[in-house]
């Protein structure tokens, strides 16, 4: 495991899904979503967080919902992984042009474009206080970017993992489909696996819970959030 950064500026892992580079329902990059995104954490690395960020791809396409009779998962996956590499050169390009300091790793390899992951290479470059960018999911097939965030999180001594969304938290039940559902501001990893809550896969709530690692949900869509989250301030539900 990573150092934890206790005693230093504050470590975070942000799960960035592919969602959030995009417009609502739409797909591939959109521009006008990575400035907003690139000027809150452009906000926090300037305040001394140290931020790694683990791009999903869900934009492009997603290895389960492509899967068929005719292209295997295995094949989905890795094109599902492509495209958070994609997300992450567009993330890099974009923090470059804010002239704030980043570095892109990828967990499977892609020739001169991007370097490969290393955990010690990573937290140099997070020590260095570069946002640090890492694509690719684990570079395994029939995983998640969630997962991926839990494990990288776990690497690098994150105090807490970001998992930003469209709602504002987690609630009892769908806010948009049932009138009485109420959002939770804390949870334990216990309701959040009996209960099927949606935070994010079991597998990394499981993670997460074995290396008490706190995971803030909140709604990163909302002007300002994604900063305050990333300098600590609690907002939406934290699950520990
Ligand atoms: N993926 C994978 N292994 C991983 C991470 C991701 O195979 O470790 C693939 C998987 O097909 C997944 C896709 O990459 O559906 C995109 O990731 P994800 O669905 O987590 O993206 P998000 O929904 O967060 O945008």
């Amino acid at each position: 495991m990573g150092e934890s950064s206790s005693d230093g500026p504050p470590r975070v892992l942000l799960k960035l899904s592919g969602e959030a580079l995009c417009e609502a329902g739409g797909h591939g990059v959109e521009p006008g979503a990575l400035t907003s995104i690139v000027e809150e954490l452009a906000t926090a690395a300037k305040q001394g967080s140290q931020i790694g960020i683990v791009v999903g791809g869900g934009n492009f396409l997603r290895g389960a919902t492509l899967s068929s009779s005719s292209i295997d998962r295995t094949s989905a996956d890795a094109m599902g992984m492509m495209g958070t590499i994609m997300n992450g050169l567009a993330l890099e390009s974009a923090l470059k042009n804010a002239d704030v300091p980043v570095q892109l790793f990828s967990a499977i390899q892609v020739g001169t474009v991007v370097h490969p992951y290393g955990q010690r290479e990573c937290e140099a470059a997070l020590a260095r206080g570069e946002v640090v960018i890492l694509a690719g999911g684990t570079g395994h097939p029939f995983f998640t970017t969630d997962t991926c965030a839990s494990l990288r999180a776990v690497q690098i001594g994150a105090g807490r993992l970001l998992k930003g969304t469209k709602v504002d938290g987690v609630y009892s039940a769908d806010p948009k489909k049932d009138p009485t559902a109420t959002r939770y501001s804390e949870l334990s990893y216990q309701d959040v696996l009996a209960q099927g809550l949606q935070v994010m896969d079991a597998t990394a709530v499981a993670m997460c819970m074995e290396y008490q690692l706190p995971v803030m949900v909140f709604d990163m869509f909302k002007k300002g959030n994604l900063s305050r989250a990333l300098l600590g301030e609690p907002i939406g539900t934290v699950v520990s």
